[in-house]
């Protein structure tokens, strides 16, 4: 690959707006957050000379690293699974997590976000195709999930977050993405008190285009931006 980082960005921007208006939506309604985790710092500068603000880590030990060196005022967002003892870095450092899926973890948010005395926006996650090798929730089970931790004080629960399967045919998730769409708007209608959902976090690099005709507003794009990742570094 020979495009640069800013070309990647604006090269998916394009792609998102003419998925909206292939969707009828408003691109105003959808957040690129570019995926960072692997890469180093410079590669996040070099996303924020286009104009790039927004940034997902799925480890916390990163996002800790990232953030005190890059001081700039920008948005990080935790989107991979998380351990219970190390969410007390997270209140203050990220506008939000995608990847609460157990009522011990919410606890766990909600007693460190009371003691910053803050409120965290959070994500519920779905395995919306209940695949048995992923974290997340059964479809069936996140309405009373959200019913359970609704009445927490210091956690807003802001919309659901899915990771579609693996596919080489990104059209093969466009039922997951709408599924997602449809549990969020079934669990609305629950009318549970505090609840509103508004956000759905999906799609990345294979199925992003997809996720937006169906309603996604966060879209999490690594690969795309910063090339492929090598683990083994
Ligand atoms: C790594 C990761 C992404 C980005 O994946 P790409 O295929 O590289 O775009 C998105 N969401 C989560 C939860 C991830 O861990």
């Amino acid at each position: 690959m020979t495009s640069s980082i800013e070309e990647n960005i604006q090269s998916i921007r394009k792609k998102i707006n003419d998925a909206c208006i292939r969707a009828g939506r408003n691109p105003d309604e959808v957040t690129l957050i570019a995926v960072s985790k692997t890469k180093p710092v410079n590669a996040v500068r070099e996303a924020m000379k286009s104009g790039q603000r927004v940034f997902g880590e799925n480890k916390v030990q990163e996002l800790r690293t990232k953030t005190s060196e890059i001081t700039e005022d920008l948005s990080w967002h935790m989107i991979g699974h998380l351990q219970l003892n190390k969410v007390k870095y997270l209140p203050g450092m990220v506008d939000m997590i995608h990847s609460v899926d157990s009522i011990a973890l919410a606890e766990q948010i909600e007693k460190e976000a009371a003691k910053k005395d803050t409120i965290m926006d959070i994500l519920c996650e779905v395995n919306v195709a209940d695949e048995d090798s992923k974290f997340g929730l059964k479809p069936s089970e996140t309405a009373d999930f959200i019913k359970t931790i609704a009445p927490f004080q210091h956690i807003r629960v802001k919309g659901l977050m899915t990771v579609a399967p693996a596919t080489d045919n990104p059209e093969e998730n466009r039922i997951y993405f709408h599924n997602l769409r449809k549990l969020m708007v079934d669990i609305n209608e629950k009318n549970i008190d505090n609840i509103l959902l508004s956000e759905l976090s999906m799609g990345m690099t294979g199925d992003f285009e997809i996720a937006v005709e169906e309603g996604a507003t966060f879209v999490r794009v690594g690969t795309a931006i910063f090339g492929e990742r090598n683990y083994n570094k």
